[in-house]
C-alpha cells in the first residue's frame, strides 16, 4: 500500500527529469537531477508552465494535449511520445523522450533520454504504475468498506427497531397475560381454600391443578420478560442495605412447601442472620428461590438440600448445595445459557431460564455464579453478593 508523497519519491532520482502536473497546468520538478541540469539548465525553475516547458523542450507542444486527455482518464499503460532529437545547451544533439503516467492517482510527466540507463526508467515507470494500481485497489476496498459500513448501518437500525417492537409487543403481552391469570390464581386459591363454600376432594384437586398450571404459566411468562428486559439493557435494580437472614427466611417460607411435597429437608440452620448484604431485594430472592426450586427438582424424594452464607471481605457468598442429580462437568458452563436443559435429566418443568437470568442478576451485583457437581453425588451453587457494611 502506497502513499501519496511516496509516488513521487519513486519516481525522483536515477536521472529522470520528473514533473508533476498540477491543476492550472503548473508543472513542478520533483528532484535534481544532475546529468539533465547542466545539459538543459531548468533544475532551478521550481515550477513551469507548459508554455514555459514547451520553450525548453519544442516537442512538448504536441505530448501535452494529449498527456492531458491521458491524465483525465488514467489508463495502466504510460502514455509514451516517440522519441525526439534536439540540442542541448551546450548544441550537442540527443535524443529525448517523454512520457505522462499517473501515480497514486497524481498526474507526472516523465523525460528521459532513450540509450541513456533506459532499462531503468522504465523498471521506475513500471514500478509507480503498479504502486498506482495498488493505490486504485486500496481505495476501491475503501470504498467498498464504506458501502459496507453504510449497509450495517441501516441494517442495525432496523435491527434496533424490530427489537424495540419485540420489547414493546413482549412488555404489552405480558401485561394481557398477566391481568387474568392473577385472577385464575386468585379464584383457584379461592376455590381450594373453600372460600365459596365447600368442594369435595376431587373438585378440590383440580381446581389446585388450575391454580398450579397457572402458576407455572406466569412464571414463564415472567422469566421471559425479564431476559427481554436483560438483553435489552433495561433492567433496573434498586440496591438496598438489609439483612440476609430476612431476605432468605422469606424465600423458604414460599419454597418449603415444595420441598415437603418430595419429602426434602431444607436445611438452612440460622444462615445469613445478621449478615448486611447491599442488593436488590427482589433480586436476591428471585435468585436464591432459583437455585433452591432447582436443587428440589433435581433432587429424589427424601434427599437433602441445604443453604449457607458467609460473610469474606466485601462480599457475601451464599450456597445453596445438594445431594441430587448432580451436573456433569462438560455441562456445568452450559447450564448458565439461555435455553439450556442438561439432556437426561428426566421431564422437569422449567423453560431453561432460570440460571442465565440468575447469572446476569449475580453480575449486574458485580457478583459471581458458579457451580461444582458430579453426576449422582448433587451440587454446590454459590453466588457472591456485595457487603452491606460500609
Ligand atoms: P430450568 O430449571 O428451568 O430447566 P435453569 O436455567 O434453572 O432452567 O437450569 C438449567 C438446567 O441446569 C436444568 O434444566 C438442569 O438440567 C440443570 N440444573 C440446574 N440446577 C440443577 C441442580 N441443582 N441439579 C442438577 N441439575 C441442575
Amino acid at each position: 500500500m502506497i502513499e501519496r508523497s511516496s509516488a513521487a519519491e519513486i519516481l525522483k532520482g536515477l536521472g529522470l527529469a520528473v514533473f508533476e502536473c498540477h491543476s492550472g497546468g503548473l508543472f513542478t520538478l520533483l528532484g535534481e537531477p544532475p546529468h539533465w541540469s547542466g545539459r538543459f539548465a531548468f533544475s532551478k525553475y521550481a515550477g513551469l508552465s507548459s508554455a514555459e516547458l514547451v520553450e525548453i523542450f519544442p516537442l512538448l507542444e504536441t505530448f501535452l494535449p494529449e498527456a492531458g486527455e491521458f491524465w483525465a482518464t488514467p489508463q495502466d499503460v504510460p502514455l509514451e511520445s516517440g522519441p525526439w532529437m534536439q540540442a542541448d545547451a551546450a548544441g550537442l544533439v540527443c535524443t529525448l523522450q517523454a512520457s505522462a503516467i499517473s501515480a497514486a492517482t497524481r498526474p507526472f510527466l516523465l523525460l528521459s533520454m532513450p540509450g541513456e540507463r533506459f532499462d531503468e526508467h522504465r523498471a521506475i515507470i513500471q514500478r509507480a504504475r503498479s504502486q498506482s494500481l495498488e493505490y486504485g485497489r486500496m481505495e476501491r476496498h475503501v470504498r467498498e468498506l464504506a458501502d459496507q459500513k453504510t449497509h450495517l448501518e441501516s441494517h442495525n437500525r432496523e435491527i434496533e427497531r424490530l427489537n424495540r417492537l419485540k420489547d414493546e409487543f413482549l412488555a404489552s403481552m405480558s401485561h394481557e397475560l398477566r391481568t387474568p391469570l392473577n385472577a385464575i390464581i386468585g379464584f383457584s386459591t379461592l376455590l381450594v381454600q373453600e372460600k365459596a363454600g365447600s368442594l369435595n376432594d376431587r373438585q378440590k384437586s383440580f381446581a389446585g391443578e388450575i391454580g398450579q398450571a397457572a402458576n407455572h404459566l406466569l412464571n414463564v411468562i415472567n422469566d421471559l420478560l425479564d431476559v427481554s428486559k436483560i438483553e435489552a439493557g433495561r433492567l433496573e435494580l434498586h440496591q438496598e442495605a438489609f439483612n440476609l437472614g430476612e431476605g432468605l427466611s422469606e424465600v423458604l417460607a414460599v419454597i418449603q412447601p415444595l420441598a415437603r411435597a418430595k419429602g426434602i429437608q431444607i436445611h438452612a440452620e440460622d444462615a445469613g442472620a445478621g449478615l448486611p448484604v447491599y442488593a436488590d431485594r427482589v433480586r436476591f430472592k428471585q435468585v436464591l428461590y432459583n437455585l433452591l426450586s432447582n436443587a428440589i427438582k433435581f433432587t429424589r424424594k427424601e434427599g437433602r438440600v441445604s443453604v449457607a452464607a458467609r460473610s469474606s471481605g466485601s462480599e457475601i457468598e451464599i450456597e445453596v448445595s445438594d445431594n441430587g442429580a448432580g451436573i456433569p462437568r462438560e455441562e456445568q458452563e452450559r447450564i448458565f445459557e439461555r435455553f439450556y436443559q442438561v439432556a437426561g435429566s428426566g421431564f422437569h418443568e422449567g423453560t431453561g431460564l432460570g440460571l442465565a437470568i440468575a447469572k446476569s442478576l449475580v453480575e449486574r451485583h458485580g457478583g459471581r455464579i458458579r457451580v461444582e457437581s458430579a453426576p449422582g453425588r448433587g451440587s454446590r451453587f454459590s453466588f457472591t453478593l456485595p457487603s452491606g457494611i460500609g
